[in-house]
């Protein structure tokens, strides 16, 4: 009972400490933006409003070209970011032959990206940069608004519901790993693939009964669940989960600074049992850092490298770097001509005005 005590009141004493020391250190904007836990809704903002601006501009640029007149925005390679699969039958393509996909080049360019990053920054890509994560996220977000209940997935339904987004994903990687050169060549200079991001779009602004009912299903899904969309369906981030692996970043604990309050396990929107590890390497986690910014204990949990004690990754640095890292790569894609589509205008229009005709289906192996 006396050693009991003298461990809880240590540790309270640590929480009061490290308020105090946290209310001298978070007293200026600077501070707000570095520790704040608002700091990875800013960033999830901001990509989410340069998506949408982007799909905007494609809207644009596809309703002028199926006119007869000028087309007065340039179009955006940025919506190939929709096209992960093609991006990774292309990358197949290019690391065996060295050839480049001209014709969606930016798909390239954003699926390395996603990869590199989960490498680097443990599956960052998924809370800090998708838009999509961040809308399911912030569905989960207005529930208590709406005063609708949790819905709590049972352990046992939650694990085998997991294991969908990894089926999805080894379907992918087998079509992928069964095509030849020849065939992703022939499938890549096919009209189908060539307006890929056109009937990606047409999934939005034409979409079918079925399309509404699958979205309404996510959104409602997505409110009652946490992340929903990301933590049972998305093969994409079954992917840069597995990659993430391999990362040397992660959320590590310090045992002899946690004062095992559990604040991090609750925080964990993938129920990672966070107070319990050294060091997190679950695929499941995405980097969000809401475990390390609700940590009342300085220095127990931090987003490091192994060895490198010092070298600790805060909310903010960790998005500044993304966003940093996506300007390089960018400008030199941009700047080396991997960003913009070979197909010219009038190909463009060609292309739409068969589409408006007839139905260009997936080609058949
Ligand atoms: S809360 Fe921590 S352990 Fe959980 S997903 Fe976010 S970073 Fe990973
Ligand atoms: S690491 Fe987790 S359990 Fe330990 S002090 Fe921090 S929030 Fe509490």
């Amino acid at each position: 009972m006396g050693d009991s005590l003298k461990v809880r009141r240590l540790g309270e004493s640590r929480v009061i400490e490290t308020c105090n020391h946290e209310n001298k250190r978070d007293n200026s904007f600077w501070q707000f933006l570095r520790k704040d836990k608002n700091t990875r809704h800013l960033f999830q903002l901001a990509f989410l409003l340069v998506t949408l601006s982007t799909g905007l501009r494609f809207f644009i640029y596809v309703f002028h070209a199926g006119g007869n007149g000028a087309i007065s925005v340039s179009r955006p390679a940025g919506v190939e970011g929709f096209l992960p699969i093609g991006a990774l039958i292309s990358w197949k393509r290019f690391f065996l032959t060295g050839v480049w996909d001209t014709v969606h080049p930016a798909a390239m360019v954003i699926f390395g990206f996603a990869i590199v990053i989960s490498f680097i920054a443990h599956k960052a890509f998924c809370s800090w940069l998708c838009p999509v994560g961040a809308v399911s996220e912030w569905l989960w977000r207005i529930r208590p608004n709406l005063f609708l209940p949790e819905l709590v997935i049972p352990r046992w339904l939650d694990i085998s519901l997991r294991l969908v987004k990894y089926v999805l994903l080894g379907f992918f990687l087998w079509i992928t790993w069964n095509m030849s050169v020849r065939a992703i060549t022939v499938f890549i200079n096919t009209p189908y693939y060539k307006v890929s991001d056109v009937k990606m779009l047409h999934f939005f602004t034409r979409m079918s009964a079925l399309t509404g009912i699958v979205l309404v299903i996510l959104v409602i899904g997505s409110i009652f669940v946490k992340n929903f969309w990301c933590r049972y369906f998305c093969p994409y981030g079954a992917l840069t989960g597995l990659v993430a692996i391999l990362s040397p970043f992660r959320v590590r604990r310090d045992k002899d600074k946690c004062i095992s309050c559990g604040a991090c396990s609750k925080a964990c929107p993938h129920r990672i049992d966070v107070m319990r590890t050294r060091s997190v390497a679950n695929p499941e986690c995405s980097a969000c850092l809401d475990c390390v910014v609700v940590c009342p204990a300085e220095g127990a949990l931090s987003f490091r490298l192994t060895k490198l004690r010092k070298l600790v990754v805060t909310p903010f640095s960790l998005g500044v770097g993304i966003v940093g890292l996506f300007s390089v790569v960018y400008v030199i894609a941009a700047w080396s001509g991997y960003w913009e589509s070979s197909i010219t205008e009038l190909e463009f229009r060609q292309m739409l005005r068969i589409l408006d005709h007839q139905v260009i289906s997936h080609p058949s192996w």
